[in-house]
């Protein structure tokens, strides 16, 4: 894929101090007093730079609470102003945009089910044609890197620089361990496509518990991500929407500083050893692709024999006898069991393709 992108550094928007933004604040704005012992809470602490909350709230199905709508916003003005703090929300339409700038919201953010919907976006980004708003895209719900990319395409369009994305992890047709998995290297990718795109991390939403949101923060921060974006409520298991997920304001500090925040930038003998272990890895590589090229003329041959003795080239018992060997073999050799798995139905698929172009290509 091939892209471009205009982004201003997120230094030139907003002045975190050189460290990690930090975005925090309740999933809903709930009630005037929820929101300003919220807020206020969260500003004692001082690691804020951005409060957040959902006044308008995307539920999977109807009849959850959907948030407080306008009747909320005056609270986030009032909050603004209690913190000294800019305040992001999300939005999903056009009209939500236009009452957000009437109210001076600061930061705009697009919600994942939005993101999905290149019509939706489309919408948006007319909206905002002509304002100077920083608008955050938060990935889809589906692990879709395109999409993503258009949205932010989109947004660019109407000629906003100051944009962020979020990852907030991807739906899932399982029960899993997280609410939304993370799927790293999609924002990996992006990161890749547009290096000057500040990426943020949503261990909220890619948790649904916040006993995993320190792990997935830490990732996010490991992965060098320029900022944080997480829920945080008065009293989290009273919360209108998201109560597993979120945080008092309090244990959210002490998160946060028990977090590890790694070096963007390096010495000479770092960068030293880190040439040689990459250089290394390259020849690891490099063997690791002729030994797959081994093998796969050992396929062709065993491709040419079944065809002469005309056997079928899939047997199925021969494929569960590898699976389970080669699943055991690599417990041995301490490898993550999903890589072994996904490594050998990808060999073993272009195996089957090789041997099926063997068996129908006759010799003359
Ligand atoms: C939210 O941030 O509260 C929210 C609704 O998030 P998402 O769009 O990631 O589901
Ligand atoms: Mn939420």
């Amino acid at each position: 894929m091939k892209a471009n992108l205009d982004v201003l550094p997120l230094s030139s928007w907003i002045d975190t101090a050189g460290k990690p933004l930090i975005i925090a604040g309740p999933c809903s704005a709930e009630t005037e007093e929820q929101v300003s012992e919220t807020v206020s809470r969260i500003a004692k602490e001082g690691y804020a730079n951005v409060i957040r909350a959902g006044v308008w709230k995307p539920r999977t199905r109807p009849g959850s609470f959907e948030g407080m709508g306008e009747a909320a916003l005056p609270w986030l003005v009032e909050a603004k102003k209690q913190t000294g703090l800019p305040i992001a929300i999300e939005v999903a339409t056009p009209q939500h945009i236009e009452l957000a700038l009437k109210y001076g919201i600061d930061i705009l953010w697009i919600g994942a089910r939005t993101t999905v919907n290149p019509f939706n976006v489309q919408d948006l980004a007319d909206a905002l044609k002509g304002v100077d708003v920083p608008v955050l895209i938060k990935n889809p719900v589906n692990p879709d890197l395109a999409l993503w990319v258009g949205a932010f395409e989109r947004i660019a369009g109407a000629g906003i620089k100051k944009m962020a994305a979020i990852h907030r992890g991807f739906s899932n047709a399982q029960e899993t361990k997280y609410r939304n998995s993370p799927m790293w290297q999609i924002a990996v990718e992006l990161k890749t496509l547009f290096p000057q795109l500040p990426i943020i991390g949503d261990p909220s939403h890619m948790a649904g518990k916040r006993e995993y949101l320190y792990e997935l923060a830490q990732r996010s921060l490991d992965l060098n991500y320029d900022g944080l974006i997480i829920e945080s409520h008065r009293n989290p298991d009273e919360a209108w929407s998201d109560a597993s997920q979120q945080l008092t304001p309090e244990a959210l500090g002490d998160m946060l500083k028990s977090l590890e925040i790694r070096k963007a930038s390096y010495g000479v003998e770092f960068q030293n050893e880190l040439d040689q272990l990459r250089q290394k890895i390259d020849n690891i590589d490099r063997e690791l692709l002729e030994v797959l090229a081994a093998r796969m003329s050992v396929v062709e041959k065993l491709g040419e024999y079944k065809r002469e003795n005309n056997v079928a080239v899939l047997q199925l018992d021969r494929w569960k006898e590898l699976h389970n060997n080669r699943a055991d073999l690599g417990k041995k050799l301490n490898l993550y069991p999903e890589l072994v798995e996904e490594m050998f139905k990808l060999i073993h698929m272009e195996s089957i393709r090789k041997q099926t172009e063997v068996m129908n290509n006759q010799p003359a």
